[in-house]
């Protein structure tokens, strides 16, 4: 079996695995990222459609309280534009019926990422070397040896067909998740195994759906594409254009529970049979649509995450605890963030913290 030694190895690569190994990367370090999906990014997720990109995990940062995320996109030569808010909203109440309601400006404005949030882990991966970053390397078990971790690949149950030995390993994936996949050797106590399954990682249980269109026809009706229904299937609306050019888009979460989400054709048609309530007969008829439900997502949710949170945990570090087994393994992962977790900037401030 490969046997491979490294000073670091970060397991995950969403922004906060690969923005530690960037982190490192300026400092010299030699380390491997393990990542189990064939691709970075985690919850990060902007496919390309004519040169656009439709983010179906994050689409904003908050410059204003956001000072990390600000900060690098500034750092990386990134450029962001305002989300689009100009113009009247749409309610539509449980009956279905729709009304015309006042806009509103979100406070903190709410920014988007030109080419897609994906492109601030590109240009992250371009200051490192490719071959520091294994996909499809999905870690099932991590044993102390010593002063060292030993960590396998493979499914969990069957015979892991690569190892890893490391000084140090970052932990930069949901806890809740890192509990429920990975067998750890000596077991965890159990308040620290009890603390990182009661963390529920922000926005797991989500779906999200991108319609796209050639021409903004809600922007020409005075709408700024703004909308929130009791009725459903789409609980909240925006518009989800990439600035000025071709093409438009409305984008949003789907209202309905993870549990409920069986039947992605019909859900579709409901969305669409909505969006012509809401907006007028035009967003029937998308260029393109997406839609990306996260609950089924097995390197993003568990089972605890299928029921819908409705307020954004207060996230810190799992039983207070930044590490473990002598500081080998540091946690990083933006739910272990003390400030902004759940957020673009508790990735970062996560990574920077297990970095130190
Ligand atoms: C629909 C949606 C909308 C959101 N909107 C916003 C927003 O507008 N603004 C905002 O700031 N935040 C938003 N968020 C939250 C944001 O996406 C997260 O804060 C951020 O992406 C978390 O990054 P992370 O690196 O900590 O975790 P992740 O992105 O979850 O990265 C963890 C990585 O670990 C990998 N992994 C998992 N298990 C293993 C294993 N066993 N072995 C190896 N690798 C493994 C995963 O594949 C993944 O790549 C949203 C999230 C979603 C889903």
């Amino acid at each position: 079996m490969n046997l491979q030694t490294v000073d670091t190895l970060i397991i995950g690569g969403g922004l906060s695995g690969i923005y530690a190994a960037y982190l490192l990367a300026q400092k010299n370090q030699s380390f491997v990222v393990l990542e189990a999906r064939d691709r970075l990014g985690g919850r990060i997720l902007s496919p390309e459609h004519k040169g656009f990109f439709s983010d179906l995990g994050p689409s904003w940062y908050w410059p204003e309280i956001h000072p990390k995320m600000a900060g690098l996109i500034q750092e990386l030569g990134l450029k962001g534009y305002r989300q689009f808010e100009e113009g009247l909203g749409r309610f539509q109440r449980p009956n279905g019926e729709v009304q015309t309601v006042r806009g509103y400006t979100n406070e903190p404005l709410s920014w988007r990422l030109e080419d897609g949030m994906m492109a601030l882990i590109t240009k992250l991966c371009e200051e490192l070397s490719g071959n520091a970053i294994k996909l499809n390397h999905p870690v099932c078990n991590i044993e102390k040896k010593g002063a060292e971790a030993c960590v396998s690949i493979g499914e969990l149950g069957k015979e892991p067909w690569a190892r890893f030995r490391a000084k140090k390993v970052i932990l930069a994936l949901p806890p809740r998740l890192a509990a429920s996949t990975i067998l750890f050797t000596p077991d965890l106590p159990d308040n620290l195994t009890q603390a990182m399954l009661k963390i529920g990682t922000w926005m797991a249980g989500q779906a999200k759906f991108t319609a796209l269109y050639k021409e903004p026809f809600w922007r020409q009706a005075k709408l700024s594409g703004q909308a929130f229904s009791q009725r459903g299937p789409m609980g909240e609306l925006h518009d989800a254009s990439n600035n000025e050019q071709v093409p438009y888009g409305l984008t949003g979460f789907v209202g309905i529970p993870a549990a409920q989400r069986h039947d992605q054709q019909p859900l579709i048609e409901a969305i669409l049979s909505q969006l012509a309530l809401i907006y007028g007969q035009a967003a029937a008829q998308p260029t393109t649509i997406f839609y990306k439900d996260w609950a089924r997502e097995q390197f993003t949710a568990t089972k605890l995450d299928q029921p819908p949170m409705y307020e954004h945990p207060l996230y810190h570090p799992p039983a207070g605890q930044t590490g473990f087994w002598d500081d080998i393994i540091h946690f990083a992962g933006t739910e272990t963030a003390t400030q902004h977790g759940g957020y673009l900037e508790g990735a970062l401030a996560a990574a920077e913290r297990a970095v130190r």
